[in-house]
């Protein structure tokens, strides 16, 4: 057993706790990865608060893993020591059913194995990336370019694969209007990535505070929902909106915005349900959809394509010690963009 520092947490209202976890020793096709950052996603604040079910705590969460390779299995064959790899949001999957073999492994049809608060094929509770190692499967890694820092790395793993997938398959190209609602971790993202592929691009933020950073991020507009108007000025207008928002928001209102054929896909992940009108669908012959991260093969191509483009995400990297206080900001929409820990204070 290798051990690893972390932070875990033990309880839906508890703070952040030093702890020493196990990771398993190598086996075979295995890759141990010494973490250097990881990044807060809200779906950790989610899971460590039990809002989305009974969580099986202590808790080490995190997904959004940028480290390097120091050790591999016999077996390996796509790393080696010293690779700059990552891991998001799952493991393992069976690797067989239909979903798996067309590379979604995230909708694997026997569940895939999320990061933490998942149990992995020995039978052993997972725990992320709130530690210094990790070992995984090489398939589940995916390997950093060169022109991307790790720290900058880390937040791509989730909040790129997320927004990127959705852009690609509705189609973000230069003749579609899209719309990010949300500018947060996910939000600003989704900004730039649609912007790369040449979309026109509208960020629906709650309030104006953070427009001038919007058109930086590649937004051609920028609207405040606190402000009616920008409903009655944008009524029918987006051929796909993105929904980033951890909260529930009034559906209809921006279902009002698709014009004809137009999808709002959600990416965001609130624990209570939403409520819709099904009338503001039919009107329009409008699609609702949802989207769970993004297959490994597309994580990788969404890693190229940043590097490519130059995108990575702004970020405010804390120490092991303020977690507490960064999900504090989270939850008060005061998140510039993502925060990310340096493992190296752990
Ligand atoms: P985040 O950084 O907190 O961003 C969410 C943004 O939504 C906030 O910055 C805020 O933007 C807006 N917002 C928050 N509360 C709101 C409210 N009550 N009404 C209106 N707008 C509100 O979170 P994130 O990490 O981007 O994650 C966003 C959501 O996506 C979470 O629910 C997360 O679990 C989910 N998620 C889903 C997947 C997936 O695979 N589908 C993957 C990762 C995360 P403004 O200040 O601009 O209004
Ligand atoms: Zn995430």
């Amino acid at each position: 057993m290798i051990t690893a520092k972390a932070r875990a947490v033990d309880g839906p209202d508890k703070l952040f706790r030093s702890a020493e976890i196990k990771r398993r020793d190598l086996v075979s096709h295995d890759v141990l990865i010494e973490i250097k950052y990881a990044g807060i996603c809200h779906s950790d604040i989610h899971t460590a608060h039990g809002e989305w079910g009974p969580v099986n705590y202590p808790l080490v969460p995190g997904h959004e893993i940028a480290g390097i390779v120091t050790e591999v299995g016999s077996e390996v064959t796509k790393y080696r020591v010293g690779d700059r790899v990552g891991v998001g949001c799952m493991v393992d999957s069976c690797g067989e059913c239909e979903n798996c073999r067309k590379g979604e492994e995230q909708y694997c049809l026997k569940g895939n194995v999320p990061t933490y608060a998942g149990v992995d094929k020995y039978g052993e509770p997972t725990q992320g990336g709130y530690s210094t190692h990790i070992v995984v499967t090489e398939d589940f890694v995916v390997k950093i370019p060169d022109n991307i820092e790790l720290d900058v790395a880390a937040p791509l793993l989730c909040a790129g694969i997320t927004t990127y997938s959705p852009l690609n398959r509705w189609g973000a190209d230069p003749d579609k209007k899209v719309a990010v609602v949300g500018m947060g971790g996910l939000g600003h993202m989704a900004i730039k990535i649609a912007h790369a592929m040449g979309a026109e691009v509208t960020v629906l933020s709650q309030t104006l505070k953070k427009k001038d950073d919007g058109l930086q991020f590649g937004a051609d507009h920028y609207y405040a929902t606190s402000e009616p108007e920008t409903f009655e000025k944008l009524a029918g207008h987006f051929d796909l909106i993105i929904n980033t928002v951890s909260a529930a928001i009034d559906m209809d209102a921006y279902f009002a915005l698709l014009n004809l054929d137009g999808t709002l896909v959600n990416v965001g992940a609130p624990g209570e349900p939403l409520s819709l009108n099904v009338m503001s669908l039919i009107g329009h012959r409008r699609s609702f959809a949802g989207s769970m991260i993004g297959g490994i093969r597309e994580t990788q191509e969404m890693l190229d394509f940043c590097a490519k483009h130059n995108i990575v995400p702004k970020i405010e990297v804390i120490s092991a010690d303020q977690i507490d206080e960064a999900y504090k900001r989270v939850l008060a929409s005061d998140v510039k963009y993502r925060f990310v820990i340096d493992i190296s204070t752990m």
